[in-house]
């Protein structure tokens, strides 16, 4: 665990923006996840004015240099300049809900000061890919299943996770939602599951291999969405709460849910 500097000199950080809330008529406390020290919460002094300058610089997933004051709780934002920034997620509407679902899954899982650099690095990954992804739910999907490996869930998705039977191209199987975890039909416990058809697991396992995706794949949209949902009830089942960005994130197929 990273500690601040204990003098009462500003600080600095470099994070992304994760979250907003109005703090008063002029002020707004933002949720920062740093390469330093994790979540930080820190307040932006006028920043619903119309002429603050620090507006557009703490817009919702851009990447800043920040200075902070220290505060017990909550922080001060002194200055904060752009390293960078991602036109191609805030000019597409499924990209930005894409990019602001992982956002909110890492503030729900992320502890202040307790920093995670690999993550850090690994959502500036995800933050410079989406911008160029065709398909905005492989980035979230190969971002959440990423997630839940640092988070200790690690699954396999080419075998059933209770009795190791490999799954073929017809097997049926189902989602244990309480898992995270693919089932046989012979191992589904028959609560707790969402059937799952079989493109949903070569999808994952493929993602998870991080082997070329089919992008022609007759079910691919259907699967993903489908992947997406289940995974989506995972994370909701780990945090004990609704997760509202992911529902946000619209797949392209609507007739699935
Ligand atoms: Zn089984």
């Amino acid at each position: 665990m990273s500690s601040l500097p204990t003098e009462k000199h500003p600080f600095a950080a470099e994070a992304f923006v994760l979250r907003h809330y109005d703090y008063s008529d002029h002020d707004r406390i933002v949720v920062l996840f740093s390469r330093e020290f994790g979540l930080l919460r820190a307040i932006a002094k006028g920043l619903r004015r119309p002429n603050s300058k620090m507006a557009g610089r703490l817009e919702l997933l851009r990447c800043n240099q920040f200075l902070l004051k220290r505060g017990r709780t909550l922080h001060r934002i002194e200055q904060c300049d752009t390293v960078r920034h991602f036109p191609g997620v805030y000019q597409d509407y499924d990209r930005l809900m894409v990019a602001l679902a992982v956002g909110d899954l890492v503030s729900t899982f992320c502890q202040e000061m307790d920093p995670h650099p690999e993550l850090y690095q690994a959502l500036s990954v995800f933050m410079a890919h989406l911008g160029e992804e065709t398909e905005p739910l492989i980035a979230l999907l190969t971002f959440e299943l990423y997630f839940l490996e640092v988070m200790g869930y690690a699954q396999d998705f080419s075998c059933c996770q209770n009795c190791g039977h490999p799954f073929g191209s017809e097997d049926r199987h189902v989602f244990h939602l309480h898992h995270g975890s693919l089932l046989c039909a012979d191992c589904n416990p028959g609560t707790l599951v969402q059937h799952m058809p079989r493109a949903v697991g070569q999808i994952l396992s493929w993602i998870q291999a991080e082997e070329g995706l089919p992008r022609e794949h007759p079910n691919l949209p259907k699967a993903l969405a489908r992947a997406h949902f289940a995974l989506r009830s995972f994370f909701e089942h780990i945090a004990e709460k609704e997760i509202k960005a992911l529902h946000f994130v619209i797949p392209a197929t609507a007739a699935t849910r």
